[in-house]
Order: structure tokens, then C-alpha cells, then sequence
């Protein structure tokens, strides 16, 4: 039988953990999928983890790791997804924002052949003026900067075990999930859904990390800017062309001494597209210093122990670093389908 796996990032969400788990294992007993819950807490400074130990206390088909800080939900959507043993993986918020009725459709779309199900936004929920502001300007330079339509696009998606496998061999750490799954391409296929208003506790999102999330993704997906400072660069050529003639016109007919406007002008526009572009660059370097390093993508301190009843954090494995800890989650995984078989 197919086993589905539900990844659920979460960072300071303690109030959702019962009943998110509550509601989705509810849901897919009556539809008869064979399922289990990961919850990854994101280095939350509340409750989460606790409340994740517990919920696997009571339920043999949930498990969560605990980041050893917050490294920000790409993370912990890919540790998820390592820690993950189904045959088909969904991706969903932990507030519930994400219809979990959606899901049996992107099952069924699953069992009819499709590898990617894509869950698109038809409204984007109640949110404040300023936060739809920065969330609509990112979707239009996201959108632009790498030419797929991003704006009703979300992470809730459902992935076959080949996409989800092709993901964790991208040896990149800046990963931007919602368009690496359109990137890896696989057939794809779409649901659409309303988002639902948050359950309890309030968005982790700030217009600044929301402006960070974009800067960092554009660039991670993209080197357009780059290719705009070459843009830059040529105009300011063209510039200078037009102004050297005019000067040497003036300087032939003699004269030629005014035009100190125009070399402040000159001074302070080329310092600005200097600087502009030094600053592309720069985050570019930045970029690539982060990958050369080759740090992991996030760093595990605790996971809920592979057994029923037992407090889980006495029991917890206390090592683990983002991408080697294939053995650790097949064994963990092993023990609960050996659990839910009988
Ligand atoms: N999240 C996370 N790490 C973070 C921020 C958020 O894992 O640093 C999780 C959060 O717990 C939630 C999901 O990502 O399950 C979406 O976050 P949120 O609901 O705050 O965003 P919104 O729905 O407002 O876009
Ligand atoms: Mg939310």
C-alpha cells in the first residue's frame, strides 16, 4: 500500500500542533491513505517541539525533528522532506491556511500518474494592507526574474518519491522551493484551492523578512540583475559617446568653459550606477561564498524518539546535521510502518 507523507514546517506554532495532527489524521482515516505526519520545528523558542513529542506519543504515524535555531521554513521543508519515507510527499503549512480537504484530490491525482501536484492559491486570505503590499511587489519581481507565474503559486504541492529524491540531490543550499519544483519539471498537474485563515498564533512574515525572502530568492534563481548592470553599463556609454561629441563641438568652436552642471551630473551618475552595481555583484559574491562554504542547510538538536508512549525528548538523538542522516529517519520510518501494519 502507498504511503503518503505530510511534511509540516513549523516555527513558533505550538498552539496548531494537536490539532493540525488531530485534524489531518482524522481526514485520512476516513479516506483510507496510508499516511504519516512530519513536523519540523524550525527552531521555535515556544512550545512546538514538545507538543510535536507528544502528538508522536499518541500516534505512531508522527514524527518531527527540532532545528537547532531557526533556519527559516526552506529549511525545514527540506529536512522534511530527507526525513520523509512515502511514496508520494506533501508539503503544507502547519496553521492550516492550507485546506487539508484539498488533499485527497492531490492523492487521487497522484494515483492517476501525475508527479507534481501543484496547489494554487484562487485568493490569498485575509491579510493586512502593508502585508499584501510587499507579498504582490514580491510576486512581480519573482515572477519577472524567473519567468513562471508565481503569484497563485504556493508551497502546498504534493511531490512523487522521484521529484522528491531529485530535490535532495540539489547540492544547492539557497534553494527557493516553490519554483524548484516548477524548475525540475516531471508532469505536473494542479489543484486549486481558498485560503483558509490561520487556525491560532499570528504570521511569522515581516515586511523586512519578506523583503529579505525575495532579494535572496531572486537572486538564487536568477542572475538577471547581473545582466543589468551590463545593461547599465552600455547605457552610460552611450551617454558619454553623446557628451564627448558635444564637448569636443563646443571645445572646436571655442566655447567651452562652462558645463560644470553637467560634470557634477556626470560625476553623480556614474557613482550611482558604480555603487548600484557593486552592490549587485557583491550579493552575488555573497551568494556564492554561502555555497562554497558548503555549511548544511540547517542543523538537527532533537527528534521525536521512534516508539510510542515514551517521553521524546529523553529519548532524543541529539547529533544529526542537514543531509546525512539517511540512516536515522529510514530506521525511524521502518519502525512505524512495521507499526501501522498490523
Ligand atoms: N515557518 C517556518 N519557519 C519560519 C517561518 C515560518 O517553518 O521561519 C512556517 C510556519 O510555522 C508555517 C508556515 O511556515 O507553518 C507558513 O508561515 P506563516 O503562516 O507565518 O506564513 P503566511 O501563511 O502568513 O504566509
Ligand atoms: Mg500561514
Amino acid at each position: 500500500m502507498a504511503l503518503l507523507s505530510i511534511v509540516l514546517p513549523a516555527y513558533n506554532e505550538e498552539e496548531n500542533i494537536a490539532n493540525t495532527a488531530a485534524v489531518l489524521a482524522r481526514l485520512l482515516e476516513e479516506y483510507k491513505i496510508d499516511y504519516e505526519l512530519i513536523f519540523i520545528s524550525d527552531g521555535s523558542r515556544d512550545g512546538t517541539f514538545s507538543e510535536i513529542s507528544r502528538a508522536a506519543g499518541e500516534n505512531s504515524r508522527i514524527r518531527g525533528a527540532e532545528f537547532s535555531r531557526n533556519f527559516g521554513k526552506e529549511a525545514a521543508i527540506f529536512a522534511g522532506l530527507q526525513m520523509a519515507a512515502g511514496n508520494a510527499v506533501i508539503v503544507m503549512d502547519c496553521d492550516l491556511q492550507h485546506p487539508p480537504q484539498v488533499i485527497p484530490q492531490m492523492w487521487q491525482k497522484w494515483r492517476n500518474g501525475a508527479e507534481v501536484v501543484e496547489g494554487i492559491k484562487l485568493n490569498r486570505g485575509k491579510e493586512s494592507l502593508a502585508h499584501r503590499f510587499s507579498a504582490g511587489l514580491f510576486y512581480r519581481v519573482m515572477s519577472s526574474l524567473i519567468n513562471m507565474d508565481m503569484k497563485s503559486s504556493s508551497d502546498f504541492k504534493l511531490l512523487d518519491r522521484k521529484v522528491v529524491d531529485v530535490l535532495l540531490t540539489l547540492p544547492e543550499r539557497n534553494t527557493f522551493f516553490r519554483a524548484l519544483s516548477f524548475w525540475v519539471g516531471f508532469r505536473t498537474e494542479s489543484v486549486s484551492y481558498e485560503v483558509q485563515e490561520r487556525q491560532y498564533g499570528k504570521s511569522k512574515w515581516s515586511f523586512f523578512s519578506l523583503m529579505k525572502y525575495a532579494v535572496t530568492n531572486a537572486t538564487s534563481f536568477s542572475t538577471l540583475p547581473l545582466q543589468l548592470v551590463t545593461v547599465m553599463g552600455i547605457v552610460s556609454i552611450l551617454f558619454s559617446v553623446i557628451l564627448f561629441i558635444q564637448t569636443l563641438v563646443k571645445y572646436l568652436s571655442g566655447t567651452a568653459v562652462e558645463g560644470f552642471t553637467t560634470v557634477i551630473f556626470l560625476i553623480l551618475i556614474i557613482g550611482g550606477f558604480l555603487m548600484l552595481s557593486l552592490g549587485i555583484i557583491g550579493h552575488y559574491i555573497a551568494r556564492i561564498y554561502e555555497e562554497v562554504k558548503g555549511r548544511p542547510k540547517y542543523i538537527v538538536s532533537r527528534r521525536t524518539a521512534a516508539g510510542e508512549g515514551k517521553g521524546a525528548e529523553e529519548a532524543a538523538i541529539p547529533d544529526g546535521v542537514g543531509g546525512e542522516e539517511q540512516q536515522v529517519s529510514e530506521e525511524g520510518s521502518l519502525y512505524n510502518r512495521l507499526g501501522q501494519q498490523e
